[in-house]
């Protein structure tokens, strides 16, 4: 052989090798990423208005998602969060239970209890069903109190959103922001303040209920996702994080294409701070699916070199149709073909060596 072969042999044999033990290799970190309402179409029309391109296309893995609940062809936030956190299908509008008011633990708290550091980033109230289903156990969605409650009964070490009124202005006269304070956590009020915690336990509750919307909410979402990974980024046992673009669901139920797009791009942006983060260290699996689609919604036509869609929606609630889901880094290849909405929580304890 002349140098040459010998140096293509020995740059295959190198990149056999690294591609073999990245799929061989489990992760340390995972971040669970869920853009509440976003179906095939959501993603396209954000797609389209960006030039043809996401951050999303970076993942090396797809597939597609049932969702189902229980007791309902359509799910709802509540029954759709509990069978991706829990890995149970409940009844709609139920928080971390199965369908007869049991407690099921999410892999968030199996998480916590194994050691990991936990956190969670949303837009929206922290108390909404997507991220009370990761933390709370609740009959029902609505319960914001008994669900900020919940909070307290956890060694969570990041979470940042919206919903301080159902922590601070309470019919109980508990005051869960003094009761945090004395669990140590830093509480923090904008941005500003968030990101100035650099360890220790945060709680991020920057808006009085829900956050604002796109662009009003500028780049709050991969801010703070970016703080909390600096924060759990500490532990060296690894860290569980779950991150939300909660409004992509309700741009979608008032049948707005264009809201939808900003809050696509926004979650996308997110999206690409978390695969740069992911690509830099090798050792995070970064999952990214949705609850169920919402609207409806369809593209019937478009112009992709102007950027231009033209959107139709069937319906002002959730649709029943499955939705993607995109993976990225070591345990990637675990979660294509067509799977269930309760199938993520033992994917996960299996890759993370946890239960
Ligand atoms: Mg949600
Ligand atoms: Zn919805």
């Amino acid at each position: 052989m002349n140098t040459r072969s010998k140096l293509i042999v020995i740059l295959y044999l190198f990149l056999s090798i690294s591609t073999l033990s990245l799929y061989a290799k489990n992760p340390r970190n995972v971040i669970f990423m869920i853009g509440d309402g976003m179906g095939i179409s959501q993603i396209y029309a954000a797609m389209v208005a960006n030039g043809n391109t996401l951050n999303l296309e970076r993942c090396t893995f797809t597939g597609l998602v049932k969702t189902y609940s229980f007791n309902d062809f359509t799910t709802d936030s509540g029954a759709g969060g509990t069978a991706l956190a829990c890995g149970v299908k409940t009844k709609n509008s139920m928080i971390g239970m199965t369908p007869d008011s049991i407690a099921v633990e999410s892999i968030l708290e199996v998480a916590e209890r194994n050691g990991l550091s936990t956190g969670m980033v949303v837009a929206c109230a922290v108390t909404h069903a997507t991220p009370a289903s990761f933390i709370a156990h609740q009959p029902n969605r609505n319960m914001n109190e008994e669900i900020a409650s919940d909070f307290l009964k956890t060694d969570i070490d990041v979470f940042i959103g919206g919903g301080k009124k159902y922590f601070a202005e309470r019919t109980d006269n508990r005051n869960l922001i003094d009761e945090l304070k004395q669990k140590n956590y830093t509480v923090a009020y904008s941005m500003n303040e968030v990101m100035a915690v650099k360890s220790g336990k945060l709680a991020g509750l920057l808006y009085d209920d829900q956050n604002v919307a796109m662009p009003e909410r500028g780049t709050m979402l991969a801010d703070a996702t970016m703080a909390a990974i600096d924060i759990l980024d500490n532990n060296k046992k690894g860290f569980f994080l779950m991150i939300e673009g909660s409004q992509i669901d309700w741009a979608s139920h008032d049948n707005h294409a264009e809201n939808v797009v900003r809050e696509m791009l926004d979650f996308d942006q997110t999206i690409g701070r978390v695969l740069d983060y992911a690509e830099k260290t090798g050792n995070t699996l970064v999952i990214i699916t949705s609850d169920h689609e919402t609207g409806g919604m369809t593209i019937p036509s478009g112009n992709i070199e102007k950027r231009q869609f033209n959107a139709q929606f069937s319906t002002k609630g959730h649709s029943g149709v499955p939705v993607p889901v995109f993976t990225f880094g070591p345990g990637a290849q675990n979660f294509t073909r067509i799977i269930e909405n309760t199938s993520f929580k033992s994917k996960i304890e299996k890759l993370l060596k946890i239960k």
